[in-house]
């Protein structure tokens, strides 16, 4: 019977009998680079000794596309490593995760979708940095939700979400041009998600945890390169510099 064996089974297409080409192991790139499993980059540039943790009066909540979790060179774990009140959701175009829709309920926080002013059906809910100002002095914690993903990943979280449907729209405001070096943007004034971040903490006075986190992503940013050019860094940048001395006092 040697249409059952094994090794014709895996050959063929079960659906149409076609036979298929043979499988290879998925490789992602760089993955044969030995990782710290403290901060999953390449052992020859660790971040970890520049690990520093702040406090801020906003918070960030990630919503993170699930494409986008796991991959070494995503930024917005780095702002939960710096901020421990970050909220890290994983977005599911069907399912809404409940710990988030709880916390938009949540009548302490004020939050806001963090997401550009291009398009008109939703201009009524856009607003600028003093509506934060405002909530503070009312009392209440701002929320940045940063959709972290791709831009077009992000573009479609915006769109098929419908419990951000009532929230307000905050675009980013900022002259700043990206300083990311891991992935190649289609143009310097689109931000990596820590970028934004970095921006919106210090727009609402967060100055300490905007310095931190800045120098924290160009530690990352510099560690990274390096060992992609197999190269160790024989000693500390200046924003390194600046994290070990926090660390210390
Ligand atoms: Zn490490």
């Amino acid at each position: 019977m040697p249409d059952d064996t094994p090794s014709d089974f895996i050959d063929r297409d079960p659906a149409t009998g076609h036979p298929r080409p043979p499988r290879r192991e998925f490789k992602a790139r760089g993955s044969s680079v030995e990782r710290c499993p403290g901060c999953n980059l390449p052992r020859l540039n660790c971040l970890c000794p520049y690990r520093v943790t702040v406090e801020s009066t906003a918070r960030i909540w990630l919503l993170t596309h699930p494409l986008e979790h796991h991959k070494p060179t995503n930024t917005g774990r780095l702002i939960r490593d710096v901020l421990p009140d970050t909220e890290v959701f994983t977005w599911y175009r069907t399912t809404p995760d409940e710990r988030l829709l709880t916390l938009l309920e949540d009548p302490r926080y004020a939050p806001f979708v963090i997401f550009p002013d291009d398009q008109p059906d939703y201009a009524e809910r856009v607003v600028g940095i003093d509506a934060v100002t405002e909530a503070r002095a009312a009392g209440k914690v701002p929320a940045f939700i940063l959709l972290d993903g791709t831009w077009r990943q992000a573009r479609r979280i915006f769109r098929k979400s419908a419990y951000l449907d009532s929230l307000l729209v905050l675009p980013l405001a900022t002259e700043r041009l990206t300083r990311y070096r891991l992935r190649k943007p289609a143009s310097a004034a689109h931000l990596c998600t820590a970028e934004v971040a970095v921006e919106l903490l210090r727009q609402n006075g967060d100055v300490l945890a905007g310095q931190v986190l800045d120098d924290y992503f160009d530690a990352f940013n510099d560690s990274y390169a390096a060992s992609r050019r197999f190269e160790k860094l024989e000693a500390p940048t200046p924003a390194m510099q600046r994290l070990l001395l926090l660390k210390k006092s």
